[in-house]
């Protein structure tokens, strides 16, 4: 069986987007609406000859972002079961935020290897959202854009020591 990476992260960090791209083909529904990708997406992607499933998921965006309990709920549905490591992607334009440090949190608090993507890194506008991504704690952010496909084979390097 080919390993398994998961991309997990808050609305509109562009998951879906990173997943189309990893998979080459629109198998996820890329919308800004919260609740479109509803279930959890599996794909075949390949990276410099490193074949694995890549999931794509949308825990965090059907539910009011303010109620705690809800996020709770969803967190248990966005299981890590079965995946050997984890994509957590951030907005690099956006910088950080509470719910990123709250995502942040609970993927500490699981034994899955993270690889921290700071996404929509393409010109200049997202890098001091790439500087202000190691406070997440998960070490060196590989910067890329999902959308524009630059830096996405960077994540080789990151990907093929944990899987
Ligand atoms: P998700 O909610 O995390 O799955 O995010 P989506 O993949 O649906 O993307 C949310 C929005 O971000 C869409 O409008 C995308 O076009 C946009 N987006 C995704 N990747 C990039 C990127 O690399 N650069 C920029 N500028 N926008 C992006
Ligand atoms: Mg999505």
């Amino acid at each position: 069986m080919k390993p398994q990476v998961i991309i997990i992260g808050r609305p509109n960090v562009g998951k879906s987007t990173l997943f189309n791209r990893l998979v080459g083909k629109k198998l996820a529904l890329v919308d800004d609406q919260p609740g479109v990708t509803r279930d959890r997406r599996l794909g075949d992607a390949e990276l410099a000859g490193l074949e694995f499933t890549v999931v794509d998921t949308a825990g965090w965006e059907d539910e009011d972002p303010d109620t705690l309990p809800g996020r709770m709920r969803k967190q248990t549905e966005v299981s890590l079961e079965g995946a050997d490591a984890a994509m957590f992607v951030i907005d690099a334009r956006a910088g950080i935020t509470p719910l990123d440090e709250e995502i942040g949190r609970w993927l500490r608090s699981q034994e899955i290897p993270v690889v921290l993507v700071a996404n929509k890194a393409e010109g200049k506008a997202g890098e001091s959202g790439v500087f202000e991504s190691y406070s997440l704690g998960f070490g060196e952010p590989v910067p890329l854009s999902a959308e524009h496909g630059e830096g996405v084979a960077d994540l080789f390097g990151a990907l093929w020591p944990l899987i």
